[in-house]
């Protein structure tokens, strides 16, 4: 009988609370603030400078200026949020939430639009006329 009162007690209690867990995918959790979950770029900010790929410990960002491509392989990042302290145009941030799960490996690129600015034009050189100028009288 003192074991049947302490179990009936969570019985109920369990019948009448909320569940700890949710009905994931139907229900998106809700993050706590400073949740480390996947960098993120906002990809119209991004000049393709590199230094995020040149400073990322594991090497997990690729920066192709040919091909106007920024590529992270999430498996490689360890979320220390170095990239977004390097980056000057602080394009890149650490956003809650995680890569959906999915039945292979693949590494997550953007196109980014950035147009690199164009040399300017050389100035067309002052050409003197042939045989030199004519002395004034
Ligand atoms: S958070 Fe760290 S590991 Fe992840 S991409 Fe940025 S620098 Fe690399
Ligand atoms: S995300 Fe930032 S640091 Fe990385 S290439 Fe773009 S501008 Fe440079």
């Amino acid at each position: 009988m003192g074991q049947i009162l302490p179990f009936t007690k969570q019985v109920l209690k369990n019948l009448f609370s909320e569940p700890a867990t949710t009905q994931y995918p139907f229900v998106q959790r809700e993050y706590p603030e400073r949740t480390r979950g996947h960098v993120d770029i906002n990809k119209d900010q991004c000049i393709l400078c590199g230094m995020c790929m040149r400073s990322c410990p594991p090497g997990a960002i690729k920066v192709d200026r040919a091909a106007k491509t920024w590529t992270i392989n999430r498996f490689d990042c360890i979320q220390c949020g170095y990239c977004t302290e390097k980056c000057p145009k602080k394009c890149l941030s650490i956003t809650p939430g995680y890569q959906e799960p999915g039945p292979e490996k693949f590494n997550y690129s953007v196109e980014v639009p950035y147009e690199p600015p164009k040399p300017a034009a050389k100035p067309a050189a002052a050409t003197a006329p042939a045989g030199g100028t004519k002395p004034e009288a």
